[in-house]
C-alpha cells in the first residue's frame, strides 16, 4: 500500500530549516524559523526554567495521567495572565482553560471543537497570517477565508480594510485575531483600533478567537494583553489560544492553553465538556512537564522568586529584539536601502519577532542563492535571529539584491 503514496510538499517554514541545515556554506544565516536567539545566536534554556525543572526533579511524586484539561492550578494562572487577577471573567467563573500541547494544540482543539459544535461556521484569517493557520483548521474540516490586514505600500495596518471586511462576515462565523506581535507582519492595531475591531466583531455576532503566542514579546506582559482585554470588554463569548513556546523558551516541551470565555459559568461548563470530549479523542490528556514548569515559575511570586527572575529574562529577550529592530533600520538607512517607498520606519514600529520586509520572492531567492541567507518566501524576517555579527552581513546582502 505504501508504494502508491505521494510525498507531501515540504512545510513552508520548517522545510526551509531543513534546506538551511543541508547548505554547506559556513557563513549561512537562518532568519526563517520563529525562534528567539541571543546575541551569540543560541536559543538557551532560561535560568528560571532550569531552576523550576530542578525543583520538579526533586519534588515531583508521580507520573500518573493528567486530567483531560490539565491541572486546575495551571488553568487559573493562565487566566490570570490573560485577564488580570481582578477581572470580572475570573470573579464570575466565566472562563475554562484546557492545557494543550503548545499553541498549535490549542488551535487544533479549537478547530475540532468548532467543526463538531458549530458546523458550517467559516473561520476568517488575516491576509497574511501564520502559515499553519489555514492547514490546522482545514484539517479539522473548518473552511477558511481571509480578511484584509496589511497595507503593502506602507507595511502598516489597513485598518479601514479590516473594519470593512468584518462588516461583510456573516453572523455565526468565526474570526481569528492575533493578540499581539502579529505573525508574519509584526503589525498590531493600536488600543483604539482594537476597541473598534472588538465592537464591530461583537455587533456582527461573530465569535472571536484570539491567538496569543507572543505575550510579553511586544511591549510587556500587561501591555500586550490590552487588545485581548478590549475583546473581553466588548464580546461576551470568545476563545483564546495561548502558547508558552516563545515567552518561556519552552518550544519543544509543547505547552499552551485553550481558554474559553462564556456569558456565564454554567455555559462555560457545557462548552468545556465538549472541548474535553475533543481532547479525549485526540491525545487524551496533555504532557505535564512544560505546564508544570510554567506553574512552578508563576506561583513563586515572592520578591526575588522565580516569577520575577522569569519576567526579567523575558524583558531581556524583548529588549534584544527591539535593539535589533533599531540596528536593522539604521543599517538599511546607512546603505541608502528603502524597503518601502516611505522608508524603513515601519521596522521599529512593529512588534515581536517578525518583520514583513516587503522583499519580493526574487529578492528572497537571491538572498538564499547568492548569500546563504534564509528568510520566508513571503519576505518575513525573524528579527529575533539577527545578531550584532550577522546584521551587517544581512544589510549588505539586502543592499546587493535590491540594486
Ligand atoms: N500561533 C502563532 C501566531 C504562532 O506564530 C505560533 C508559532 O510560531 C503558534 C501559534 C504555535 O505555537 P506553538 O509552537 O506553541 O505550537
Amino acid at each position: 500500500m505504501f508504494n502508491a503514496v505521494q510525498p507531501a510538499p515540504p512545510d513552508p517554514i520548517l522545510g526551509l530549516t531543513e534546506a538551511f541545515r543541508a547548505d554547506p556554506n559556513p557563513a549561512k544565516i537562518n532568519l526563517a524559523v520563529g525562534v528567539f536567539k541571543d546575541a551569540e545566536g543560541n536559543t538557551p534554556v532560561l535560568a528560571s526554567v532550569k531552576a523550576a525543572e530542578q525543583r520538579l526533579v526533586d519534588d515531583e511524586t508521580t507520573k500518573s495521567y493528567m486530567p483531560i484539561d490539565g491541572s486546575p492550578a495551571y488553568g487559573k494562572l493562565v487566566q490570570t495572565m490573560l485577564f488580570g487577577a481582578d477581572h470580572d471573567i475570573l470573579a464570575n467563573a466565566r472562563a475554562r482553560t484546557a492545557n494543550t500541547p503548545g499553541g498549535t494544540g490549542a488551535l487544533r482543539v479549537a478547530a475540532d471543537y468548532l467543526s463538531q459544535n458549530h458546523a458550517g461556521a467559516t473561520l476568517w484569517l488575516s491576509n497574511p497570517t501564520w502559515a499553519n493557520h489555514h492547514g490546522i483548521f482545514n484539517a479539522a474540516g473548518v473552511e477558511t477565508q481571509t480578511y484584509a490586514y496589511l497595507d503593502p505600500n506602507t507595511n502598516a495596518l489597513d485598518f479601514d480594510g479590516v473594519l470593512a471586511a468584518i462588516q461583510d462576515i456573516p453572523a455565526g462565523d468565526v474570526v481569528l485575531l492575533h493578540g499581539c506581535c502579529h505573525n508574519p507582519t509584526g503589525v498590531d492595531p493600536s488600543l483604539e483600533q482594537w476597541k473598534a475591531i472588538a465592537s464591530a466583531v461583537a455587533e456582527r455576532g461573530i465569535l472571536p478567537i484570539v491567538d496569543f503566542a507572543y505575550q510579553g514579546f511586544g511591549q510587556g506582559l500587561e501591555e500586550d494583553a490590552a487588545g485581548l482585554r478590549a475583546v473581553a470588554a466588548a464580546c461576551g463569548e470568545f476563545l483564546v489560544c495561548s502558547s508558552f513556546s516563545k515567552n518561556f523558551g519552552l518550544y519543544r516541551e509543547r505547552v499552551g492553553a485553550l481558554t474559553l470565555v462564556a456569558q456565564d459559568s454554567d455555559t462555560a461548563d457545557t462548552v468545556i465538556s465538549q472541548v474535553k470530549a475533543v481532547i479525549r479523542r485526540n491525545y487524551s490528556n496533555p504532557p505535564a512537564h512544560g505546564a508544570s514548569v510554567v506553574t512552578t515559575i508563576m506561583s513563586d511570586d515572592a520578591p526575588g522568586g522565580l516569577r520575577s527572575q522569569w519576567e526579567a529574562e523575558l524583558a531581556a529577550m524583548r529588549d534584544r529584539i527591539n535593539e535589533m529592530r533599531s540596528a536593522f533600520k539604521a543599517g538599511l538607512d546607512e546603505r541608502g536601502v528603502n524597503l518601502t517607498p516611505e522608508g524603513n520606519d515601519f521596522v521599529t514600529q512593529q512588534n515581536g519577532m517578525f518583520t514583513m520586509s516587503g522583499l519580493s520572492k526574487d529578492h528572497v531567492a537571491a538572498l538564499r542563492e547568492n548569500h546563504a541567507i534564509y528568510i520566508v518566501g513571503s519576505g518575513r524576517i525573524n528579527v529575533a535571529g539577527m545578531t550584532p555579527t550577522n546584521l551587517p552581513v544581512l544589510c549588505d546582502a539586502i543592499a546587493d539584491v535590491m540594486q
